[in-house]
């Protein structure tokens, strides 16, 4: 037994280590990076597991698919949103026999710190069929993974692990256990069960259907599951999930009378523990990060005359993060006085490209090249670039989801406008953007695609991306782009006219055009100089 301070992320990944894991894939994604990099860190001084980033979040997924058909345990981690990449791996994998334990790490963003929206995972998980658990402490976060692996290889199912921004990246005390060592090398026994033919698809579909019930039981009874206070007199209840419980127990002495409370760690949602809390009880408060998914559940599952309040009721604001000071709201405290420091004006900081970024210089040629085109239209993706929608750029008009900037463009320029650039980094472009490419390239469609290549996933801390900075014109090249309509320029002010000269001629050829315009990140510059 040890005890250490570690990162939400980071104990999951510890977890997953003492779980005996062989290899964990990921794509870098806040706040779900550091999982990986703590992986990666881990390799580097023992030498195990296999710690890797991947293409996008559907690769890595099914790169911990294969791991597990060998018999041995998986991670795959990912933002929540990446989880809707790696959706159809993730769907159909709860059909198969999972054969050595697979864990799916998911960080959600309630309040969008980092993200585009802020679904909510568990509700993938009840999509799937599968079991979620929700940490509320470090230490949680810790024994969930570990105990996620033997539930998936007892279940034969992959277990969700759902983290939220706030406890993927705050430190708190985690005492290991006992590490446990590698499943052995052992080829699923069930090889047709990988096969979702649908008379196979159909089997596997109600076998886990069948499964549904031992799942609940398991629920049920877990210790993730818990009620307190069962014999106070109040006739108010409450009930926590996640990280809620922590901001609950923070108000809870300056309630006059503590209510029974129920914590709900692990889902499918335990409903006769529920029904059997609620009992007596004439109001009952649900508190959950995200979206309301067990106060919708409640609704249906508690008798019509007990008042459920929650986020949809508008007992709980309907979106963003929780915090201790909304919780104390919703519980009908008065709000605790703050210190008020006079004369106190703090400037507002809008987030921003850091000073000489070489996105900043791209965009300044691409506004240049496009001035006396009001029709122009400028999609763009997701990074550092996408600041590139703030002054002083103001330089694009879409952001909706990775490697739609390519597609989008398509659409626009098929749809009649004129000129149409799409803005796409190279580590986006890998992931998600070189599949619309094709569309585009059987289409000649007239637009051109600037590629920001900084040579890293900068917004997320300067990962590698998946193939290096050389390969990218030959592999655009590849895809069928003629030579006299690709272009590799450096982003830098010094050259500033000739690549607006560039992307302007561009802009005037009735067909598709690639721009790649290098220059590595300063971020990743200035940590390469530190480590050297
Ligand atoms: S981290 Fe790198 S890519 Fe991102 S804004 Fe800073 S310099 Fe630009």
């Amino acid at each position: 037994m040890s005890e250490m301070v570690l990162l939400g992320d980071e104990a999951v990944a510890l977890g997953a280590v003492h779980a005996g894991l062989t290899a964990a894939y990921a794509y870098p994604g806040t706040p779900s990076t550091e999982i990986t990099e703590y992986l990666i860190r881990y390799r580097r001084t023992h030498g195990t597991p296999i710690a890797q980033w991947c293409a996008n979040e559907k690769t890595a997924y099914e790169e911990a698919l294969g791991v597990s058909f060998a018999g041995r345990r998986a991670l795959v981690s990912m933002k929540h949103v990446g989880l809707n990449v790696a959706a159809d791996p993730f769907m159909n994998s709860a059909l198969i026999t999972i054969n050595g334990g697979l864990v799916v790490a998911v960080a959600d963003d309630p309040g969008m710190h980092s993200s585009q929206n802020e679904q909510d995972s568990r509700l993938f998980a009840d999509f799937a069929r599968v079991i979620c658990l929700e940490p509320s402490s470090h230490q949680q976060a810790y024994d969930m993974t570990r105990e996620a692996f033997d539930l998936s290889e007892r279940f034969q199912i992959p277990i969700m692990i759902r983290l939220v921004t706030r406890l993927a990246h705050s430190r708190g005390n985690v005492t290991a256990g006992r590490p446990r060592a590698e499943n052995p090398l052992a080829k699923s026994a069930t090889p047709a069960s990988w096969i979702l033919l649908p008379a196979n698809a159909r089997r596997q579909w109600r076998a886990l259907l069948d499964r549904q019930p031992e799942m609940r039981r398991y629920t049920a009874s877990c210790p993730h599951n818990t009620v307190t206070g069962a014999d106070s007199p109040s006739a108010f209840g409450v009930i926590t999930t996640g990280l809620a419980r922590n901001y609950y127990i923070e108000n809870l002495e300056d309630l006059a009378v503590a209510p029974p409370h129920l914590h709900v760690g692990a889902y499918p949602f335990p409903a006769d523990a529920i029904r059997a809390f609620v009992g007596r009880l004439r109001r009952v408060l649900v508190l959950e990060e995200g979206y309301p998914y067990l106060e919708r559940a409640l609704r249906g599952i508690v008798p019509p005359d007990v008042r459920i309040e929650g986020r949809e009721s508008g007992h709980v604001p309907p979106d963003g993060e929780l915090n201790p000071d909304i919780v104390r709201a919703s519980l009908g405290l008065e709000a605790r006085r703050g210190l008020t420091i006079e004369g106190l004006v703090l400037p507002p900081r809008p987030p921003q490209l850091c000073a000489g970024c070489p996105h900043g210089d791209s965009f300044h040629s691409v506004t240049a090249a496009l001035a006396g085109f009001p029709d122009a239209v400028v999609t763009s993706d997701i990074g550092c670039y996408t600041l590139g929608a703030l002054p002083p750029y103001n330089a694009i008009q879409s952001c909706v989801c990775m490697g739609a900037s390519v597609g989008m463009a398509k659409g626009a320029a098929e749809a009649g406008l004129h000129p149409v650039v799409a803005v796409i980094g190279d580590s986006t472009f890998l992931h998600s953007g070189v599949t619309p490419l094709f569309d585009a390239i059987t289409e000649d469609t007239p637009m051109t695609l600037l590629i920001l290549d900084n040579k890293t996933v900068g917004m997320t801390g300067g990962q590698p991306t998946i193939r290096p900075s050389s390969q990218l014109e030959g592999l655009v090249r590849g895809l069928g782009i003629p030579a006299d309509h690709l272009h590799v320029l450096e982003a830098h002010p010094r050259h500033d006219a000739h690549n607006t000269e560039v992307l302007r001629r561009e802009l005037d050829h009735r067909g598709l055009s690639v721009i790649i315009a290098v220059r590595e990140c300063l971020e990743t510059i200035k940590r390469g100089k530190q480590a050297s």
